[in-house]
C-alpha cells in the first residue's frame, strides 16, 4: 500500500542487464507503482553496477537478490551475497528484501540509517507450510518492516491456508501470496485481502508461477479498482488458467459500473467451495470442467434444468448458500436454433450427440426436450449408455462399427468432446465418418475456432457452428444471474480470443 493505502502494482524484472531491467519498467511504467530487482539474474559484470539503478528510474524498487533454495538464481555463498546487500541497503533502493531466516545486523542497521525498508520474507516453493499464520506472525520484524510470504499452493486446501493466514488478526503490513494456478486468485485479489504489494511480470515472461503481466492486471482485472468491499465472482475448474470468462464479465462489469471483478479459481474439491466463497466473499461462480455434475452436492437449491440435465454450470448466492442453474441449456438451444432453422425443423429430427460428459448431458437435454431424436456416442459406452437412459435415447459406441447407427442419426450432429480442444488440436473424435454435406454440424470447442472435426465437415459443404456463441450466450446468462442486469450491449462486440 502507499500512502493513500492502494495496495502497489510491483513489476517483476528478472534480466540479465540493467539496461534491460530500465527498459521492462520504463515500458509498463504506465500500469505500475513500483518494481523489483531481481538482482539474481544479473550477469557479474553487471552486478557491480546494480546501484546505479534507482536513479535510472523514477519508480521506487525492491532489491532482491533470491536463493536458489528460494526458488531463485543465487547460488554462490552467503558471504558474497551479504556485500551486495550492504550496498544496496545505502543506494537508494526503496526496499530491501531480506529472509526472515537471515541475520545481517549491519545489513539491517543501514536500511534503518538509509530508510531503506525491509521486507522479511518467507518462500516455500514446495508447498504451504503448516501453520503459516502463526509463522507470519512471529516474524522477527522490526519498526515499519513489510512481512512477506510467497508460498506454492498445490491444492484448494492450500489456497484456503493462505487465505487464513493472510487474514490473522495483527498482521499490519504484509504481502501474503500463492504462487502457480492454485494461488493465482491471491494475485488479482491482492487488495481485497489486504496484501503491500502484488508482484506481477513483463507480458509474455512469468518471471514466478502465477504472475500475470501488469496490462492484463489492471486492464482486464481493474486491479485499481478492486478493494476490501469488491465481490468476487469467478470461474471454478481444474484445469482454469485457459479461461476466457474474465474477458468477458469484467468489461461488463466495469460498464455497468459494479464494484464487482471475475476470476479464474482452480478448484479440485467442490466441498471446498464453500469456504473458498466464505473467505473471498465469492457472490456467484461459473461452474466448468469436471464440476458441472459433483458440484450439484453443494448447492442448497437448483433448478428444473439442472435437476433434468444433471448437470449445474452456473453458482449464485441466494438465500441460505448457492443457487444452481445450468446457462449452458438455453445458450445451446438458442445458438441451434439460429443454425439449424426452427423449432419444427427439429422436432423429429435425428441427431448424434458425440460424447457423455458434463455438456453432453446439457445438449442431450435441450435436444429431447425439442423433439429430436437422438443417438449418444461416446468412448466410455457405459457412460453412453447411462446418460441415453436417462434421456430415452439410443447409443452406441464411439467406433466405426457404429457407423450404420451414426447414419441413421446424421442429420444433425452435436460434438461435445474435448477432442479436438487445445492441446488436443490433432484430434478427431468422428474420423471415420465421411460428411454428405446436407448435415448440421455443431462443435462446442472454440478453442481452437475450428476444430479437425469441424473444417472437415464445412469443407464437404455442412452448415457449421463452433462454441464461442454459446459460450458468449451462457455468460450473457449468467451476468444477468449474477447482476440482476443485461449484459450491456456495448461489451457484446469485445475480442474475446
Ligand atoms: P467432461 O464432462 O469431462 O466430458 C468429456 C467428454 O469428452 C467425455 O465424453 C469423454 O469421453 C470425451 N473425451 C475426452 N477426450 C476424448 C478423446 N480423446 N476421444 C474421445 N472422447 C473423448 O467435459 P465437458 O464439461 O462435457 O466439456 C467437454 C467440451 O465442451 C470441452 O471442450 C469444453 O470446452 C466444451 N464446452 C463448451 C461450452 C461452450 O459454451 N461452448 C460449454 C461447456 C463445455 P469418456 O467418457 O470416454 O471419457
Amino acid at each position: 500500500m502507499n500512502s493513500t493505502g492502494a495496495t502497489q502494482v510491483c513489476l517483476t524484472v528478472a534480466e540479465k542487464t540493467i539496461a534491460k531491467m530500465v527498459e521492462r519498467i520504463t515500458h509498463d511504467r504506465k500500469y505500475i507503482d513500483m518494481a523489483e530487482v531481481r538482482a539474481d539474474y544479473l550477469d557479474q559484470a553487471e552486478l557491480a553496477k546494480v546501484t546505479n539503478l534507482p536513479r535510472l528510474t523514477d519508480v521506487p524498487l525492491i532489491f532482491t537478490i533470491r536463493r536458489t533454495r528460494d526458488g531463485g538464481k543465487w547460488g554462490k555463498p552467503e558471504n558474497e551475497r551479504k556485500p551486495l546487500l550492504l550496498r544496496a541497503a545505502a543506494a537508494g533502493f526503496g526496499y530491501l528484501d531480506l529472509e526472515a531466516d537471515v541475520a545481517f545486523a549491519d545489513v539491517e542497521a543501514r536500511c534503518r540509517q538509509a530508510g531503506t525498508r525491509i521486507i522479511r520474507s518467507i518462500h516455500d516453493v514446495a508447498g504451504v507450510p503448516a501453520e503459516l499464520g502463526s509463522i507470519l506472525r512471529n516474524l522477527p520484524r522490526r519498526g515499519d518492516e513489510i512481512a512477506k510470504a510467497a508460498v506454492l499452493p498445490r491444492s484448494t486446501a492450500d489456497l484456503i491456508s493462505i487465505l487464513r493466514a493472510s487474514g490473522e488478526p495483527g498482521l499490519k503490513t504484509k504481502i501474503v501470496l500463492g504462487m502457480g494456478p492454485w494461488g493465482f486468485p491471491t494475485r488479482v485479489l491482492a487488495a481485497k485481502l489486504g496484501s503491500f504489494l502484488t508482484f506481477c511480470s513483463p507480458a509474455g515472461m512469468e518471471t514466478a508461477p502465477g504472475h500475470v503481466d501488469p496490462e492484463t492486471l489492471i486492464e482486464t482485472y481493474r486491479f485499481r479498482s478492486i478493494s476490501a468491499s469488491t465481490e468476487v465472482y469467478c470461474i471454478i475448474a481444474n484445469p482454469v488458467m485457459h479461461s476466457r470468462s474474465p474477458w468477458i464479465h469484467n468489461p461488463a462489469f466495469e460498464s455497468a459500473g459494479l464494484d464487482a471483478v471475475y476470476v479464474p479459481v482452480q478448484l479440485d474439491e467442490p466441498r471446498a467451495f464453500c469456504e473458498l466463497a466464505r473467505l473471498l466473499d465469492i457472490k456467484g461462480a461459473s461452474v466448468s470442467i469436471p464440476h458441472k455434475a459433483a458440484v450439484r452436492k453443494i448447492i442448497v437449491k437448483e433448478d428444473e434444468t439442472v435437476s433434468a440435465a444433471g448437470s449445474c454450470n452456473t453458482l449464485f448466492a441466494a438465500d441460505g448458500g448457492f443457487h444452481g442453474t445450468n446457462t449452458d441449456v438455453p445458450a445451446f438451444t438458442s445458438t441451434l436454433l439460429a443454425l439449424a432453422g426452427g423449432k419444427q425443423r427439429l422436432a423429429g429430427m435425428p441427431a448424434t450427440v458425440v460424447g457423455a460428459g458434463g455438456t453432453a448431458r446439457a445438449v442431450t437435454y435441450a435436444l429431447t426436450t425439442l423433439g429430436a431424436r437422438v443417438c449418444v456416442l461416446n468412448r466410455t459406452v457405459q457412460k453412453a449408455e447411462a446418460l441415453a437412459g436417462e434421456f430415452g435415447c439410443s447409443w452406441a459406441p464411439l467406433e466405426e462399427s457404429s457407423m450404420p447407427v451414426l447414419r441413421r442419426h446424421s442429420d444433425l450432429i452435436v460434438q461435445t468432446t474435448s477432442a479436438g480442444m487445445h492441446p488436443q488440436e490433432g484430434s478427431d473424435p468422428l474420423w471415420f465418418y465421411k460428411f454428405r454435406g446436407d448435415e448440421v454440424v455443431y462443435d462446442v470447442i472454440y478453442v481452437p475456432k475450428e476444430t479437425v472435426f469441424l473444417r472437415r465437415a464445412r469443407e464437404a459443404g455442412c452448415r457449421t457452428r463452433n462454441g464461442e456463441h454459446m459460450l458468449l450466450e451462457q455468460a450473457y446468462l449468467q451476468f444477468k444471474l449474477f447482476t440482476g442486469l443485461d449484459y450491456p450491449a456495448g461489451c457484446r462486440g469485445i475480442t474475446v480470443f
